[in-house]
């Protein structure tokens, strides 16, 4: 339902003349979490063999593992699910899931899939080839690695200001649009097939994208006669960030932004399991018809009919009902205070984190916090490890055990930095959950000199983060 037509969702509530931004929901069902005792969770660590992917979430107190498809559905979404029409082709669901993303995003295309990897699997199919370079502010890795599936470049282009994580710059997902330029001009039009902004930025830290600069990226993409893409899957928390912190843009409303922002783009990628509040779901939207008929044969052979693209009915329904709510102000108020409350809790804990804190997550820098562990000992999966050890705590890491390069010589090329990242799930934990979070990170802290690195014993070839085997040094 949209929420300007409706009295719990619309930005009535007093909340902003109070300094505590309370969660705008009650609790509906609730789901017991797991306790374990410090023995319990050394064996769990040494089982799992100090991959935190290995632990079973009923050894796992707060799992902030990611925010992908692990939020709490609202009692409209469960309503809806109930209204799900199973029709094979043309379901009523799909009907409510289509005029939804068309009336927000304006697309005239609108391709279900089962989740973000699937529509980016049919764009990139259909409209990149071997040796073409897809210019981004940075690809998500399963973006990346559908762009390379394809025998195409994945470059990134971030501005500088995106890199520095101490950088307090408002908008730094922005793309560096003069690196745009000289890509194009590099590779020539004929090799750049579509240009691809993500918003907002995980892979860099959740940070968002201005609508100056989305504004900037379409002049250059159309001068040359070049789509513009976005990757969609934070569009509301990104049109937030654009309300509060963008110049002239105050008084408008999270969908009057969103709907701005995809006024400047050709096409979007979805997951539905971020913004759309859902625990499956996505979309590939866009204006282009022909392009859009080439993908949808290519999802019918491999999703399912267009009219379902691998989902339930009902799947369409929660995802329908979760893109309005994830637009409502008194959510996304309480969402980015929440996330930034993390982050001020990790650092009275004396642990930096990357600044300023972004939409979904809270990224703890290892490489400052254990400045006497080397990065090929894993300072970020030696402290993941610690927080889980000390109170429960999953967090991912996102450092050399992810990027790091092996070398033939049996070194490796370390990553930029070494990070925690601490993904908060939609509408899932309270307040008092995350004051736990961060005495876990304090106590931690207090004896991080103590923390010792890890050495990998067993690791696949590639995406090793979510299996190798590691132990301490
Ligand atoms: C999660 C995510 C994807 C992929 O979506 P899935 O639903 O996990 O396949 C793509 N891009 C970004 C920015 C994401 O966060």
């Amino acid at each position: 339902m949209d929420p300007q037509s409706d009295p719990l969702h619309t930005d009535r509530h007093p909340q902003t003349s109070f300094q505590t931004i309370i969660e705008p929901f009650r609790v509906h069902s609730v789901e017991p979490i797991a306790f374990t005792t410090h023995a319990e969770r050394l064996a769990a660590l040494e089982r799992s063999r100090y991959n935190l992917f290995g632990l079973k979430a009923s050894e796992v107190t707060i799992d902030l593992l990611t925010d992908s498809g692990t939020g709490a559905m609202s009692t409209r979404q469960w309503a809806g699910m109930m209204m799900g029409d199973e029709s094979y082709a043309g379901s009523r669901s799909y009907e409510r899931f289509n005029e939804t993303v068309t009336s927000i995003t304006g697309f005239s295309e609108v391709l279900p899939t089962h989740q973000g990897r699937a529509a980016e699997r049919l764009l990139f199919s259909e409209a990149v080839g071997s040796g073409d370079v897809v210019p981004s502010n940075t690809h998500f890795d399963t973006t990346r690695a559908n762009v390379e599936h394809e025998g195409a470049e994945a470059r990134d282009l971030l501005i500088p200001e995106g890199k520095d994580s101490q950088s307090e710059h408002p908008f730094k997902g922005n793309l560096d649009t003069a690196s745009l330029e000289s890509t194009i001009e590099e590779v020539g039009r004929e090799r750049v097939p579509l240009v691809i902004v993500t918003i907002t930025n995980n892979s860099g830290g959740g940070q968002p994208v201005s609508l100056a600069n989305l504004r900037a990226v379409r002049e250059v993409c159309d001068r040359h006669g070049i789509p513009l893409f976005l990757d969609a899957c934070r569009f509301a928390e990104n049109a937030w960030f654009v309300k509060q912190r963008e110049p002239g843009y105050s008084d408008h409303s999270p969908l009057e932004i969103a709907r701005e922002m995809f006024a400047l783009a050709d096409g979007a990628t979805m997951s539905a399991k971020k913004d759309g509040m859902s625990n499956i779901g996505g979309f590939l939207a866009m204006n282009d018809r022909d392009l859009a008929a080439r993908c949808r044969n290519l999802l019918i052979l491999t999703e399912g009919f267009p009219t379902y693209g691998g989902l339930a009915g009902y799947d369409l329904e929660a995802v329908a009902v979760g893109f309005w709510e994830a637009l409502d102000e008194n959510y996304l108020r309480y969402r980015a205070r929440s996330t930034a409350y993390l982050a001020e809790l990790a650092e009275k804990a004396g642990v930096p984190t990357v600044r300023p804190p972004g939409g979904h997550a809270v990224y703890l820098d290892a490489a400052r916090l254990l400045p006497h562990i080397p990065s090929s000992q894993y300072p970020a999966q030696a402290l993941a490890c610690a927080l889980y050890l000390e109170g429960g705590v999953r967090g991912v890491e996102i450092g050399s055990l992810m990027f790091g390069k092996p070398q033939e010589n049996g070194t490796e090329i370390p990553a930029e930095m070494e990070l925690v990242r601490l993904a908060v799930p939609r509408r899932t934990y309270t307040q008092s959950h995350i004051d736990y979070v961060g005495e876990v990170i304090a106590a931690v802290a207090r004896n991080s000199q103590d923390l010792r690195g890890l050495r990998i014993i067993d690791q696949p070839l590639w995406l090793r983060h979510f299996t190798a085997a590691l132990e301490p040094v």
